[in-house]
């Protein structure tokens, strides 16, 4: 077993490690309060090859393999999670599927722009009466000739207002159930097309939004797969999303512990360091133990992906995991700061909001548990 990065990682995280400190950290906080997507960052991110890096070379990505884009992704959280979600989890999936699924025309259209950061893209599945049960969604999809008409709703979409294209997913066939979804590329300028944003409490520069599809015409060549594997194509996709958006909320409990940490040695109350404290440097430790257990069990979930190996119960137990025990730390590290912790003044509270999300997003604890369930008992033994 090797834990040691190697040369091409060494390089990568240095880089990073830079571009954060000079770029991310410092706009974190406007980009909270001015609730606008940082384009900005976007192309500079596509610039330095951040965008699509498990795309192959060949088709304009990296060719880097999970446990790379996993430390990436890691690094630029403890600067801005938000962006980090945008390209590794948004970018990855999106970049991912067009790779493997698109035709040439939709991978001519859309890989490219969005892997050098020209364009932005957003994930379509969710509905407002189908989220957790996804393969429950109304969206429909009906070819005419060469074009699929598309009509339905799609809701609590990460970065539906700023996107220029989506991938949407609806049903062909209604009666086949999760048989029955296709995945198509929609891009979001169509006539038919309205969007509406949320006032979410975290994640604010995403924009996530609801869009409404009012026949909105597609050519054929946007159909990505065949009829009927858009769920198949998707689900695929989680056990790699779920694993990087814990290891952004590592990063984020890392990069709090660490200014805690700090700010704990300078503080002072009856006349020594707050961290002489038991009360305050046990709390601490108890995080810092749990974070590098789940961060490992993260990377080893990669590691498996890189091998070809099955790691869907790990990813979905990395998902549960990491979002709330990072919460929890950056919760008891806010109240370390006192006050301080409370106000804007620091990145905590803001940090609160925006990993609490994840907790949410691309499937909540139940589900994760109802997945590391079925592989660990037998679907046989699912109560549905
Ligand atoms: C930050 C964020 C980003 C998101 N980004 C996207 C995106 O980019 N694209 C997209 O398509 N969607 C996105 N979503 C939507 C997200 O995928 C859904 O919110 C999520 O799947 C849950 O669905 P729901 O909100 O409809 O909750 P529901 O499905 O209504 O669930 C409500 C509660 O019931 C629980 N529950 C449901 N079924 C069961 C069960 N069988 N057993 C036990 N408990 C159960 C759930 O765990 C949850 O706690 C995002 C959401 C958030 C918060």
């Amino acid at each position: 077993m090797d834990f040691s990065l190697n040369e091409e990682q060494t390089v990568m995280v240095k880089m990073i490690r830079d571009f954060v400190k000079k770029e991310l950290q410092s706009t974190y906080a406007h980009w909270d309060r001015t609730d606008d997507f940082p384009v900005e960052h976007w192309r500079k991110m596509g610039n330095l090859g951040l965008i699509g890096m498990n795309v192959a070379s060949e088709e304009g990505g990296q060719g880097t393999d999970s446990v790379t884009t996993g430390l990436a992704a890691e690094e630029i959280a403890k600067g801005d999670s938000n962006m980090a979600i945008a390209s590794f989890v948004v970018g990855e999936l999106i970049t991912g599927i067009i790779e493997k699924y698109g035709s040439g025309q939709a991978k001519k259209d859309w890989l490219g722009p969005i892997i050098a950061g020209k364009k932005v893209p957003a994930l379509c599945v969710t509905e407002p009466h189908a989220g957790t049960d996804a393969s429950a969604m109304h969206s429909r999809a009906i070819r005419k000739g060469d074009r699929y008409i598309l009509s339905g709703e799609k809701s609590g979409i990460t970065l539906m207002m700023s996107s220029d294209m989506g991938i949407v997913f609806a049903k062909t066939n209604p009666e086949a159930g999760a048989r029955g979804i296709s995945a198509f590329v929609v891009p979001t300028d169509l006539p038919g097309i309205t969007r509406q944003s949320y006032e979410d409490i975290g994640g604010k520069c995403l924009k996530r939004g609801s869009m409404f599809m009012d026949e909105v015409e597609v050519p054929d060549e946007y159909l990505l797969g065949k009829e009927g594997e858009g769920f198949k194509i998707v689900m695929r996709g989680f056990d790699f999303s779920r694993v990087i958006l814990a290891l952004i909320c590592i990063g984020a409990a890392e990069i709090t512990l660490e200014e805690t940490i700090k700010y704990t040695k300078e503080r002072h109350a009856f006349n020594m360091p707050l961290a002489k404290f038991e009360g305050v440097s046990f709390p601490i430790a108890e995080h810092c133990s749990i974070i590098e257990a789940v961060r490992c069990l993260c990377y080893r979930s990669l590691w498996l992906r890189d091998q070809g190996l099955p790691h869907t119960a790990e990813a979905a137990m990395c998902k549960w995991m990491a979002p709330r025990y990072a919460v929890n730390a950056i919760r008891d590290c806010l109240l370390l700061h006192g006050h301080y912790g409370y106000t804007q003044e620091f990145p905590i509270e803001q940090r609160l909001r925006d990993i609490m999300g994840i907790e949410i997003a691309d499937g909540t604890a139940q589900v994760s548990k109802i997945v590391i369930t079925r592989e660990i008992f037998g679907r046989e033994f699912l109560p549905y």
